[in-house]
């Protein structure tokens, strides 16, 4: 995740610095950092803040839209995904070991590059123009 982006959701969250990285478990001087291109934005920092403003966007006018239905994952691959395991069709891009694309990632980083070309990602975050990216 980028700096403006960062920021963008930080935003989007209505939270000061301080106030984000107490929600973060971060010191104030790390968002400062990340914010200004200093630090590299950790990947469990980035989760989290996903997270944060998937929550945000959630609304209950939002009609459940579970990756498996969405992406028609049939039968056999759905009972070793553990998006379906842990009963998290919405926040698929949250779990790790995810089997999208027939097999985990093994990383965080890989993860997101597949999710953030995805339609279960992107139909979630795109009513909000700054959680996409
Ligand atoms: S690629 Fe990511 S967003 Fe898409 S179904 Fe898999 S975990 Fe969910």
């Amino acid at each position: 995740m980028k700096s403006n982006k960062f920021k963008d959701i930080r935003a989007r969250l209505n939270k000061t610095q301080k106030e984000l990285a107490q929600l973060l478990g971060v010191s104030i001087k790390a968002i400062h950092s990340y914010e200004q291109e200093w630090r590299k934005i950790p990947h469990h920092v980035e989760r989290q803040l996903l997270f944060l403003l998937s929550r945000v966007i959630q609304d209950d006018s939002t009609p459940s839209e579970y990756c498996w239905d969405i992406r028609k994952c049939p039968d056999k691959k759905l009972k070793t995904c553990p998006a379906w395991e842990f009963k998290s069709g919405d926040l698929c891009w949250f779990i790790n070991g995810t089997k999208c694309s027939g097999k985990a990632h093994n990383s965080w980083e890989d993860k997101m590059k597949e999710c953030k070309n995805c339609e279960v990602f992107n139909r979630f975050f795109e009513k909000d123009s700054n959680g996409n990216g």
